[in-house]
Protein backbone atom coordinates (compact mmCIF):
# COMPACT_ATOMS: atom_id res chain seq x y z
CA UNK A 1 0.00 0.00 0.00
CA UNK A 2 1.32 3.27 -0.60
CA UNK A 3 1.77 6.31 1.73
CA UNK A 4 -0.60 8.14 0.21
CA UNK A 5 -2.93 5.33 0.56
CA UNK A 6 -2.42 4.70 3.64
CA UNK A 7 -2.96 8.77 4.72
CA UNK A 8 -6.08 8.87 3.28
CA UNK A 9 -7.52 5.82 4.76
CA UNK A 10 -6.34 7.11 8.20
CA UNK A 11 -8.10 10.18 7.83
CA UNK A 12 -11.40 9.05 6.56
CA UNK A 13 -11.45 6.32 9.25
CA UNK A 14 -10.59 8.79 12.21
CA UNK A 15 -12.79 11.39 10.56
CA UNK A 16 -15.84 9.01 9.63
CA UNK A 17 -16.49 5.43 11.53
CA UNK A 18 -17.30 3.04 9.18
CA UNK A 19 -21.49 2.86 10.09
CA UNK A 20 -21.58 6.74 9.72
CA UNK A 21 -19.72 7.15 6.48
CA UNK A 22 -22.37 4.05 4.76
CA UNK A 23 -24.98 5.85 6.42
CA UNK A 24 -24.24 9.44 5.27
CA UNK A 25 -23.59 8.28 1.66
CA UNK A 26 -26.94 6.39 1.42
CA UNK A 27 -28.68 9.66 3.34
CA UNK A 28 -27.06 11.43 0.17
CA UNK A 29 -27.29 9.25 -2.84
CA UNK A 30 -30.76 7.31 -2.11
CA UNK A 31 -32.42 10.52 -3.06
CA UNK A 32 -30.64 10.96 -6.14
CA UNK A 33 -30.56 7.81 -7.50
CA UNK A 34 -33.54 5.60 -5.51
CA UNK A 35 -34.40 3.81 -8.56
CA UNK A 36 -33.41 -0.17 -7.47
CA UNK A 37 -34.13 -1.48 -10.99
CA UNK A 38 -31.44 -3.23 -13.10
CA UNK A 39 -30.57 -1.52 -16.47
CA UNK A 40 -31.00 -4.66 -18.18
CA UNK A 41 -34.61 -5.02 -20.32
CA UNK A 42 -36.45 -7.96 -18.84
CA UNK A 43 -40.17 -9.39 -18.35
CA UNK A 44 -39.67 -12.08 -15.95
CA UNK A 45 -37.16 -13.67 -13.60
CA UNK A 46 -36.13 -16.26 -16.20
CA UNK A 47 -35.19 -12.92 -18.67
CA UNK A 48 -33.07 -11.40 -15.91
CA UNK A 49 -31.30 -14.54 -14.94
CA UNK A 50 -30.26 -15.32 -18.36
CA UNK A 51 -29.04 -11.48 -18.78
CA UNK A 52 -27.38 -11.17 -15.48
CA UNK A 53 -25.22 -14.05 -17.24
CA UNK A 54 -24.37 -12.53 -20.20
CA UNK A 55 -23.65 -9.19 -19.03
CA UNK A 56 -20.00 -10.41 -17.78
CA UNK A 57 -17.51 -8.38 -19.17
CA UNK A 58 -19.84 -5.93 -21.10
CA UNK A 59 -22.33 -3.38 -21.44
CA UNK A 60 -26.18 -3.69 -20.46
CA UNK A 61 -27.14 -1.77 -22.94
CA UNK A 62 -25.47 -4.37 -25.14
CA UNK A 63 -26.96 -7.42 -23.60
CA UNK A 64 -30.25 -5.46 -24.26
CA UNK A 65 -29.69 -5.41 -28.05
CA UNK A 66 -28.79 -9.34 -27.91
CA UNK A 67 -31.68 -10.14 -25.75
CA UNK A 68 -34.47 -9.17 -28.11
CA UNK A 69 -33.30 -11.58 -30.65
CA UNK A 70 -32.64 -14.46 -27.79
CA UNK A 71 -35.78 -14.36 -25.72
CA UNK A 72 -37.92 -13.58 -28.92
CA UNK A 73 -35.98 -17.03 -30.00
CA UNK A 74 -36.05 -19.10 -26.69
CA UNK A 75 -38.55 -17.49 -24.12
CA UNK A 76 -38.01 -19.76 -21.51
CA UNK A 77 -35.77 -22.10 -19.74
CA UNK A 78 -37.90 -25.34 -21.20
CA UNK A 79 -36.63 -24.12 -24.93
CA UNK A 80 -33.07 -22.91 -23.91
CA UNK A 81 -32.42 -26.12 -22.07
CA UNK A 82 -33.07 -27.48 -25.40
CA UNK A 83 -31.46 -25.04 -28.10
CA UNK A 84 -28.84 -25.98 -30.17
CA UNK A 85 -25.29 -24.93 -28.63
CA UNK A 86 -24.30 -22.96 -31.81
CA UNK A 87 -27.12 -21.31 -32.77
CA UNK A 88 -27.09 -19.80 -29.28
CA UNK A 89 -23.58 -18.37 -29.61
CA UNK A 90 -24.37 -17.06 -33.12
CA UNK A 91 -27.12 -15.14 -31.08
CA UNK A 92 -24.64 -14.12 -28.04
CA UNK A 93 -21.64 -13.72 -30.57
CA UNK A 94 -21.53 -9.58 -30.29
CA UNK A 95 -21.47 -9.55 -26.41
CA UNK A 96 -17.71 -11.60 -26.53
CA UNK A 97 -17.08 -14.99 -24.59
CA UNK A 98 -19.88 -16.03 -27.03
CA UNK A 99 -18.84 -20.05 -26.15
CA UNK A 100 -18.73 -19.88 -22.79
CA UNK A 101 -21.99 -17.41 -22.38
CA UNK A 102 -24.09 -19.87 -24.85
CA UNK A 103 -22.52 -22.87 -22.67
CA UNK A 104 -23.46 -21.18 -18.99
CA UNK A 105 -27.11 -19.92 -20.29
CA UNK A 106 -27.88 -22.89 -21.72
CA UNK A 107 -26.61 -25.52 -18.77
CA UNK A 108 -28.32 -23.01 -16.41
CA UNK A 109 -31.74 -23.61 -17.90
CA UNK A 110 -30.76 -27.16 -17.88
CA UNK A 111 -30.87 -26.83 -14.04
CA UNK A 112 -33.88 -24.92 -13.83
CA UNK A 113 -35.80 -27.60 -15.51
CA UNK A 114 -34.35 -30.21 -13.43
CA UNK A 115 -33.66 -29.14 -10.61
CA UNK A 116 -36.09 -25.99 -10.16
CA UNK A 117 -39.17 -27.09 -12.14
CA UNK A 118 -38.35 -24.59 -14.54
CA UNK A 119 -38.63 -21.82 -11.62
CA UNK A 120 -35.63 -19.59 -9.89
CA UNK A 121 -34.47 -20.48 -6.59
CA UNK A 122 -35.28 -18.29 -3.89
CA UNK A 123 -32.01 -18.79 -2.03
CA UNK A 124 -28.67 -17.47 -2.20
CA UNK A 125 -26.59 -20.60 -1.69
CA UNK A 126 -28.69 -22.23 -4.55
CA UNK A 127 -28.39 -19.77 -6.97
CA UNK A 128 -24.69 -19.00 -6.78
CA UNK A 129 -24.37 -22.89 -8.07
CA UNK A 130 -26.24 -22.34 -11.26
CA UNK A 131 -23.53 -22.17 -14.18
CA UNK A 132 -22.37 -18.47 -14.52
CA UNK A 133 -23.99 -16.80 -11.69
CA UNK A 134 -21.52 -15.27 -9.46
CA UNK A 135 -22.28 -13.53 -6.07
CA UNK A 136 -23.03 -10.24 -7.81
CA UNK A 137 -25.13 -11.67 -9.83
CA UNK A 138 -27.44 -14.00 -7.31
CA UNK A 139 -27.21 -10.76 -4.74
CA UNK A 140 -29.19 -8.68 -7.50
CA UNK A 141 -31.65 -11.44 -8.57
CA UNK A 142 -32.06 -12.33 -5.04
CA UNK A 143 -33.37 -8.18 -4.67
CA UNK A 144 -35.04 -8.33 -8.24
CA UNK A 145 -36.87 -11.16 -7.89
CA UNK A 146 -38.08 -11.91 -4.47
CA UNK A 147 -37.45 -8.44 -2.48
CA UNK A 148 -34.83 -9.53 -0.09
CA UNK A 149 -31.61 -7.59 0.34
CA UNK A 150 -29.05 -7.63 -1.87
CA UNK A 151 -25.30 -6.20 -1.97
CA UNK A 152 -24.94 -5.50 -5.27
CA UNK A 153 -20.77 -5.18 -5.45
CA UNK A 154 -20.04 -4.42 -9.13
CA UNK A 155 -17.35 -2.73 -11.25
CA UNK A 156 -18.94 1.12 -10.37
CA UNK A 157 -19.59 0.11 -6.31
CA UNK A 158 -15.57 -1.29 -6.37
CA UNK A 159 -14.51 1.89 -7.71
CA UNK A 160 -16.41 4.40 -6.02
CA UNK A 161 -16.09 2.94 -2.38
CA UNK A 162 -12.07 2.03 -2.62
CA UNK A 163 -11.85 5.97 -3.49
CA UNK A 164 -13.88 6.87 -0.57
CA UNK A 165 -11.79 4.93 1.62
CA UNK A 166 -14.75 2.18 2.25
CA UNK A 167 -12.31 -0.60 0.97
CA UNK A 168 -8.35 -0.53 1.04
CA UNK A 169 -8.50 -2.91 -1.63
CA UNK A 170 -10.93 -3.28 -4.79
CA UNK A 171 -12.10 -6.63 -4.06
CA UNK A 172 -15.71 -7.70 -4.04
CA UNK A 173 -16.23 -10.48 -1.31
CA UNK A 174 -14.07 -8.10 0.78
CA UNK A 175 -16.49 -4.66 0.14
CA UNK A 176 -19.80 -6.75 0.21
CA UNK A 177 -18.80 -7.86 4.03
CA UNK A 178 -17.92 -4.34 4.54
CA UNK A 179 -21.22 -3.19 4.19
CA UNK A 180 -22.72 -6.58 5.65
CA UNK A 181 -21.29 -5.67 9.14
CA UNK A 182 -21.60 -1.63 8.90
CA UNK A 183 -25.11 -0.85 7.19
CA UNK A 184 -28.54 -2.61 7.85
CA UNK A 185 -30.12 -5.01 5.64
CA UNK A 186 -33.04 -3.30 5.23
CA UNK A 187 -31.11 -0.44 3.39
CA UNK A 188 -28.27 -2.77 1.36
CA UNK A 189 -30.38 -2.77 -2.10
CA UNK A 190 -31.20 0.69 -2.43
CA UNK A 191 -27.02 1.48 -1.64
CA UNK A 192 -25.94 -0.58 -4.10
CA UNK A 193 -28.17 0.63 -6.54
CA UNK A 194 -27.61 4.31 -5.69
CA UNK A 195 -23.89 3.20 -4.94
CA UNK A 196 -24.03 1.65 -8.73
CA UNK A 197 -25.73 5.05 -10.60
CA UNK A 198 -22.88 7.45 -8.75
CA UNK A 199 -20.40 5.44 -10.23
CA UNK A 200 -21.78 5.11 -13.39
CA UNK A 201 -22.39 8.91 -14.27
CA UNK A 202 -20.44 10.75 -11.44
CA UNK A 203 -17.68 9.08 -9.83
CA UNK A 204 -16.78 7.77 -13.63
CA UNK A 205 -13.42 5.64 -14.04
CA UNK A 206 -11.52 7.70 -16.40
CA UNK A 207 -13.36 11.80 -15.81
CA UNK A 208 -14.79 11.35 -11.61
CA UNK A 209 -16.98 15.08 -11.17
CA UNK A 210 -14.12 16.46 -8.82
CA UNK A 211 -11.43 16.18 -11.16
CA UNK A 212 -13.35 18.29 -13.95
CA UNK A 213 -14.31 22.32 -13.84
CA UNK A 214 -17.49 22.51 -14.39
CA UNK A 215 -19.12 19.70 -12.85
CA UNK A 216 -20.21 18.77 -9.32
CA UNK A 217 -20.51 15.62 -6.59
CA UNK A 218 -22.65 15.47 -4.01
CA UNK A 219 -20.14 14.00 -1.15
CA UNK A 220 -16.92 16.00 -2.24
CA UNK A 221 -17.04 17.04 1.33
CA UNK A 222 -16.72 13.52 2.55
CA UNK A 223 -14.39 11.78 0.05
CA UNK A 224 -10.53 11.63 0.31
CA UNK A 225 -9.96 10.97 -3.53
CA UNK A 226 -8.16 8.06 -2.58
CA UNK A 227 -5.92 7.57 -6.01
CA UNK A 228 -6.76 10.55 -8.13
CA UNK A 229 -4.16 12.88 -6.91
CA UNK A 230 -2.50 13.02 -10.51
CA UNK A 231 -6.11 13.51 -12.08
CA UNK A 232 -6.43 16.30 -9.17
CA UNK A 233 -3.25 17.94 -10.25
CA UNK A 234 -4.47 18.29 -13.86
CA UNK A 235 -7.58 20.65 -12.78
CA UNK A 236 -5.62 22.94 -10.86
S1 LIG B 1 -15.32 13.30 -4.69
FE1 LIG B 1 -14.52 12.46 -6.63
S2 LIG B 1 -13.68 10.47 -6.08
FE2 LIG B 1 -15.03 11.07 -4.41
S3 LIG B 1 -17.00 10.16 -4.91
FE3 LIG B 1 -17.00 12.24 -5.74
S4 LIG B 1 -16.34 12.05 -7.86
FE4 LIG B 1 -15.77 10.16 -6.78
Amino acid sequence: MSNELEISLKEINESIPLPQLLEELYIRLVPIWPDTRPLLHYNNCFELLISVILSAQTTDDQVNIVTKELFHRFPNSESLAAADIHEVENIVYPLGFYHVKAKHIIETAKVLQGRFNGQIPSNFEEMIELPGVGRKSANLLIAACYEKPGIIVDTHVLRVLFRLGVSAKKEATLIESIIRANLPPEKHTEFSYAVNRHGKFTCTARKPACTEQKKHCPIDDICPKIGLSALLKQRR
